[in-house]
């Protein structure tokens, strides 16, 4: 189905003065690629195009970026500008030095390494902040002080609760997280399927994402779940079986593996013999 997406309209909250420095916040999912798209289908102004590269996302996430700027070099002779922490992901987990003398101590109390901060958990979601959030809003602040920049985010009209004083095209447009991925399908843009698979499409690492999502990085991408088997052997290695060297509560991804394992034998088990007489 055709999202409807309604024209803006005279009173839209998007006529801005001349001259504005217009940002886009890209994360590459489907909400904020649809609002690019439409951003550019609809001739709005885009001067910036930010995404931050946590370097654990899908290599099809990895070439539908490539996409999107091709794309946007075509259209708007703009490149997507990449921020990175310039040690990455494995680096935070396994080897950043400890700073704050309360976690040394703690570390030391347990006995624990004292560089890296493990898994993240709900409560400390380590990655978001250093990898994703703080680069891009140091990014649009410098902006926002120096150039008074307008930030644009990829937030549906069904996660309007999200909005925190930025600039949101599809809620004020009232395109629903379905009606933005049918839109990037309809214009071509499919992540190679990886939308059918999994719910959500950040890092595939993430031990905060569902059992049900692991069973299928297992079964859709071996090798990525080979790496996480090694990553969380590491973890439990360096940190114990605590929080930090925990991947989810009571579930290392060892553990998950055969689990899986099991379901999979299980399944092969019941299921009816092919062909036959
Ligand atoms: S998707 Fe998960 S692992 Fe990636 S930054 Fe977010 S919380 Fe961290």
């Amino acid at each position: 189905m055709t999202p409807r997406i309604e024209r803006r309209s005279e009173r839209s909250a998007f006529f801005h003065t001349p001259n504005q420095f217009h940002a886009v916040s890209l994360s590459g999912g489907k909400d904020s690629t649809a609002m690019l798209l439409m951003m550019i289908e609809r001739g709005m102004p885009i001067d910036l195009v930010l995404s931050a590269d946590t370097g654990m996302e899908f290599p099809e996430m990895y070439a539908h970026l490539a996409k999107v700027d091709d794309y946007l070099f075509r259209e708007r002779g703009l490149h997507i500008t990449t921020l990175r922490h310039p040690k990455g992901f494995e680096y935070l987990m396994f080897d950043v030095p400890q700073q704050k003398k309360s976690a040394i101590e703690r570390r030391i109390a347990n006995g624990q390494a004292l560089t890296g901060y493990g898994w993240p958990g709900v409560h400390v979601r380590w990655c978001t902040g250093q990898l994703k959030t703080h680069l891009i809003s140091k990014e649009v602040n410098r902006l926002k002080g120096e150039v008074g920049a307008l930030h644009y985010v990829g937030i549906a009209a069904d996660e309007a609760a999200r909005c925190k004083g930025e600039q949101y095209p599809l809620v004020e447009w009232g395109v629903t997280e379905a009606e933005a991925l049918q839109y990037c399908y309809d214009h071509g843009f499919d992540w190679n399927g990886l939308y059918e698979i999994y719910h959500r499409c950040s890092c595939w690492c993430c031990p905060l994402q569902r059992i049900g999502e692991l069973r299928k990085l297992r079964c859709h991408h071996p090798e990525l779940w080979a790496r996480l088997l090694d990553m969380d052997r590491r973890a439990l290695a360096q940190f114990g079986p605590g929080p930090l060297g925990q991947f989810k509560q009571n579930w290392s991804v060892e553990r998950l593996d055969a689990r899986f394992a099991a379901e999979d034998a299980q399944i092969s088990l019941t299921s009816p013999p092919q062909g036959g007489v």
